[in-house]
């Protein structure tokens, strides 16, 4: 069982950035409007994750670390949803296979919390603690028991700098939850929960890009996009900063790439990329998800159409920008 999990655990928990992703999502699909993230040393000796959301209760813990125990997925048309953001009830098991946990998680109806720690797979301690509701993970030492996996990651700030852009990427997709992410002592991110998109691409990406912004709110049937696309001139070298979430996730669809990028493509010079920050909401009966461990990738029983819509939708906020001269006083008549 312990060798099962250590290669399963390969294929889920790649580097430490994929530990605070599948950490993260849980503690969103536990309702928590409030998660703060700590590291050190990129997350390679310490990760810590503190949530307010439901808590595990106590009968629950243990079994929530065995493989394929997940409290989410009641069908394959629960998968398709892709409305929870768990779906494979492998991240515990596989987290516990090649690091040391200590996990203190209480609910609100349990007078006490409960402190579980686990290394390697085997269970260390179990034992009722003081502690506030929700959930807080520490993962110390990942891949202290597999060398060859621990000596592919990179240095601690590239692992950083992973971890940066993941939770960039979560506080993008939500702006309703509060993040905070610490980094060898260091604020490095924070939003406050109940701050707008623009407001999020503000702290994430600063001044210059939040100035040069279009907003967008189009919908048709099936597909409702709204967020904000970037001025040709904050166009950069490359598609770090194209960003869309589809039904609140981080998901790449090359359909709605290509979209993207063809709508710009008389805007931009070649080999330049826009900035975007988008919400795409889409029916999930025009979705098809194939689902491997890490990746996800989306398809469309209406490509043609999604494609269509998106590079219109995007074409005419750009026509809108470029066309029309900004309204002086003067020209009023
Ligand atoms: P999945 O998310 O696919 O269900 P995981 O291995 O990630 O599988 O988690 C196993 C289970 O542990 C979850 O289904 C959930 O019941 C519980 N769990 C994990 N993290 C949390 C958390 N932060 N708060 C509450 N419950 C949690
Ligand atoms: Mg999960």
């Amino acid at each position: 069982q312990s060798t099962i999990n250590k290669i399963a655990a390969g294929e889920v928990i790649e580097r430490p950035s994929s530990v605070v992703k599948e950490l993260v999502e849980n503690a969103i699909d536990a309702g928590a409007t409030a998660i703060t993230i700590e590291i050190k040393e990129g997350g390679i000796s310490f990760i810590r994750i503190t949530d307010n959301g439901s808590g595990i209760a106590p009968e629950e813990i243990k079994l929530a670390f065995l493989r394929h125990s997940t409290s989410k997925i009641k069908s394959i048309e629960d998968l398709m949803n892709v409305s929870s953001l768990g779906f494979r009830g492998e991240a515990l098991s596989s987290i516990a296979a090649v690091s040391q946990i200590e996990l203190v998680t209480k609910t609100a109806d349990s007078f006490t919390g409960i402190r579980y720690v686990i290394e390697g797979g085997k269970e260390v301690s179990f034992e009722e603690v003081g502690a506030p509701d929700g959930t807080t993970f520490m993962i110390r030492n990942l891949f202290f028991n597999t060398p060859v996996r621990r000596k592919f990651l990179k240095t601690a700030a590239t692992e950083a700098g992973y971890i940066n852009a993941l939770l960039e990427h979560l506080s993008l997709s939500h702006p309703d939850i509060s993040f905070r992410f610490i980094s060898n002592n260091q604020n490095r991110l924070h939003t406050s929960g109940n701050m707008n998109l623009k407001d999020i691409i503000y702290s994430v990406y600063g001044r210059d890009i939040t100035k040069n912004l279009i907003e967008l709110d189009v919908s048709t049937q099936d597909m409702h996009i709204t967020g904000f696309i970037g001025k040709p001139a904050i166009c950069r070298g490359n598609r770090g900063f194209e960003n869309y979430y589809i039904n609140g996730r981080y998901i790449k669809s090359h359909i709605i790439t290509r979209a993207i990028e063809e709508a710009y493509r008389g805007f931009i010079m070649p080999h330049n990329y826009p900035f975007t920050a988008l919400h795409f909401q889409i029916n999930p009966s025009i979705l098809d998800v194939n689902v491997h461990p890490t990746k996800m990738e989306l398809r469309f029983s209406k490509n043609e159409f999604v494609y269509q819509f998106v590079l219109d939708a995007i074409t005419d906020a750009l026509n809108r920008r470029e066309l029309i001269p900004e309204v002086k006083p003067s020209d009023t008549v």
